[in-house]
């Protein structure tokens, strides 16, 4: 007996609800497992916003995946009609020799991106709310912006259920295992075969991915909104870029400008620094000494930004030891499994690519993408 799916796919954040859109956009009977309901807010992929941006400090190799991510940006917004992504410029800031800096630098340089170079003169007068050191410099990119991430997931759904996917909801997957040519996949009440398993489990990926000999670390992260003092007019789109800003002690802070108007205000976050935690343990009650360090960290570098705190919202990072992501077949089950984990706190840029990937991994056992540097193996191999 044939499977019931060619493809089941496990989580429906993100990386998962792209994956479902590609393969079924390939002609896929795809079956979408998803512990919550669509777009929730108990994973990573909330909150609002996300920083998208080509001149990469992270790699140079991420590159020709965010050029591919921008074009699937417009398509889905062509087919969705929803907002997907704001080009709205961006900065990084920091000292030259800064990884921020840097690193978007080198990144620029090797593939030839559009970028200007600012000092702290031309960063207050370009950007006045923004108030560097003298020693600091930026490098800004007309092309990085924000991403919507609810608005994302939603239309990856909404075109992979227009292709026939079925998408079921509060059905988590239980466990799976190898079965004929494929595998079978388990949940509270049913059992479902398929020719090939997908696992996109963000944060869970420690429990779902036990074989894979990465050593994943789930950290809690806040996003903070606050009303800017003297009005949100300098922070509006059209006046504000996104910034990643990282400071002497290398610790990086970054924000938006006030894209759902003035009673939102404007988000900002650390950049890592979070808690470790699991999806079970997560405190998510923010207190008051986070917010008053924020306040504090922000009136050194953008004043006006900390007047009055909004509201705060918590949210996981899945981290890997080297902070690249990890994409491929799974190493123990390479015939049947493909795995797409460990974003490590920038992967939401990528959401868009990472679906095509997995669909090429899932369907034809390799891509024509760039995925060297996110083989399993590299961590594998490392010391504990
Ligand atoms: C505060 C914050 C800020 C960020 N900022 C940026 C940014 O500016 N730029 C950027 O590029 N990236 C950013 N990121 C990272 C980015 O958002 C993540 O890399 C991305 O959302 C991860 O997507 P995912 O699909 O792996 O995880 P998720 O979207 O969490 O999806 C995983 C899904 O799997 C489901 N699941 C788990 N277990 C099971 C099971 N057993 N059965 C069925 N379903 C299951 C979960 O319910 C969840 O829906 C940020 C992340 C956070 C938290």
């Amino acid at each position: 007996m044939s499977p019931t799916y060619d493809v089941i796919v496990i989580g429906l954040g993100g990386m998962g609800s792209a994956a479902a859109h590609h393969l079924s956009a390939r002609g896929a009977r795809v079956l979408g497992l998803e512990r919550f309901g669509p777009v929730h807010n108990r994973g990573s992929s909330h909150g609002g916003s996300r920083i998208t941006r080509q001149s990469y400090f992270e790699d140079p190799a991420y590159v020709p995946l965010l050029l591919r991510a921008y074009e699937l940006y417009d398509e889905l917004e062509r087919a969705t009609g929803r907002e997907i992504a704001t080009l709205c410029g961006g900065v990084m800031v920091g000292r030259p020799d800064s990884r921020t800096v840097a690193g978007s630098l080198r990144s620029a340089t090797e593939w030839d991106l559009p970028h200007e170079m600012l000092d702290a003169a031309d960063i207050r007068r370009r950007f006045p709310t923004l108030t560097p050191d003298d020693d600091e410099v930026a490098l800004y990119e007309d092309r990085a912006g924000l991403v919507r991430p609810e608005n994302t997931v939603a239309a990856h759904l909404q075109l992979a259920t227009r292709r026939g996917a079925d998408l079921h909801y509060d059905e988590p997957m239980t466990r799976w295992e190898p079965y004929r040519d494929g595998v079978r996949v388990h949940t509270a009440d049913n059992t479902y075969t398929a020719g090939q398993l997908v696992i996109c489990p963000g944060a869970w990926a420690p429990e779902l991915l036990t074989d894979l000999g990465v050593p994943f670390t789930i950290e809690r992260q806040i996003m903070y909104w606050f009303r800017p003092t003297g009005g949100v007019r300098p922070f509006l789109p059209g006046n504000h870029p996104v910034y990643i800003w990282e400071d002497a002690a290398g610790v990086q802070v970054y924000g938006f400008p006030a894209i759902d108007g003035p009673e939102l205000g404007a988000k900002v976050a650390f950049f890592r620094k979070g808690v470790v935690c699991t999806p079970e343990t997560i405190d998510r009650t923010v207190h008051e000494h986070e917010v008053r360090a924020m306040a504090d960290h922000m009136s050194r570098c953008i004043p006006a930004l900390p007047g009055t705190f909004l509201k705060a919202a918590t949210c996981m990072y899945s981290n890997t030891p080297d902070e690249h992501f990890v994409l491929a077949r799974h190493p123990a089950h390479p015939d049947c499994v493909t795995v797409a984990c460990g974003f490590s706190g920038h992967g939401f840029k990528f959401v868009p690519v990472v679906g095509e990937i997995v669909a090429d991994l899932a369907l034809t056992g390799t891509t024509g993408h760039p995925i060297g540097l996110f083989d399993p193996h590299r961590l594998a191999a490392a010391p504990a």
